[in-house]
């Protein structure tokens, strides 16, 4: 698989839970959902700068899914954070961390096992990219605005310098790929013809996100002949 040359050096390593769910928590007398990882889950820390690409394509597929009607929302969502992890939208700026045993999942430490993340901005970050992509690739409705980041960066010594960025958080590497990826000359982030799927090839023909889907598609485009 081809990689960004911003990217090639990158390590970022972050933490994920073998499995994820949705809790209720009352927060100011208002409801909040949580995203946060079932009790007797194992952790794991993973470099997750390595297939970026793929978690890029992922991010975009969630978000057509929490798109459609009659998506069960919280499973998709679980879904992600076990391939990947939680997003840790408060890494880069430095996270509030709460010290009484009522602090909601947000304020606790990020990666831990009593860190969560609300939902509603945890499905928010997915939809955002996805209408950003979609509006990219010729829809009709505008995103919500420009993505922003700020992000620390260093430029090594030597014959050769290389441009690392010191990224933190998964929701960071996530919004920088994504970035690097719709601004390059080359489509890389796809649609299958076949099912409709966001998929990640850095092949220009590539149309279709399995042999499968060729195949069907072909079949059916046969058929109606
Ligand atoms: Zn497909």
């Amino acid at each position: 698989m081809e990689k960004q040359a911003t990217f090639s050096d990158l390590t970022v390593l972050w933490k994920r839970w073998s499995e994820y769910r949705v809790v209720e928590q009352t927060f100011n007398r208002r409801k909040f959902r949580y995203l946060v990882p079932v009790p007797g889950a194992t952790e794991m820390t993973y470099n997750c700068a390595e297939h970026a690409e793929q978690m890029v394509a992922d991010a975009l597929e969630l978000g057509r899914q929490l798109n459609m009607e009659g998506a069960d929302q919280d499973c998709l969502c679980a879904d992600f954070a076990a391939r990947y992890g939680l997003l840790g939208p408060d890494v880069e700026l430095g996270q509030a961390i709460g010290e009484g045993p009522d602090t909601p999942p947000p304020f606790r430490p990020v990666g831990t096992a009593e860190y969560g993340e609300d939902m509603e901005l945890f499905q928010k970050e997915f939809k955002r990219l996805y209408q950003h992509l979609l509006h990219a690739n010729g829809g009709e409705k505008a995103p919500a605005g420009e993505l922003i980041g700020l992000l620390p960066y260093r430029l090594t010594a030597g014959r050769t310098p290389q441009l690392i960025w010191e990224i933190k958080s998964l929701e960071s590497l996530l919004r920088l790929t994504y970035a690097a990826l719709i601004t390059a000359p080359n489509k890389t982030l796809k649609t299958c013809k076949n099912c409709g799927r966001v998929y990640y090839n850095s092949r220009a023909k590539s149309k279709f996100c399995s042999t499968r889907c060729r195949n069907v598609y072909n079949v059916r485009a046969f058929r109606e002949k």
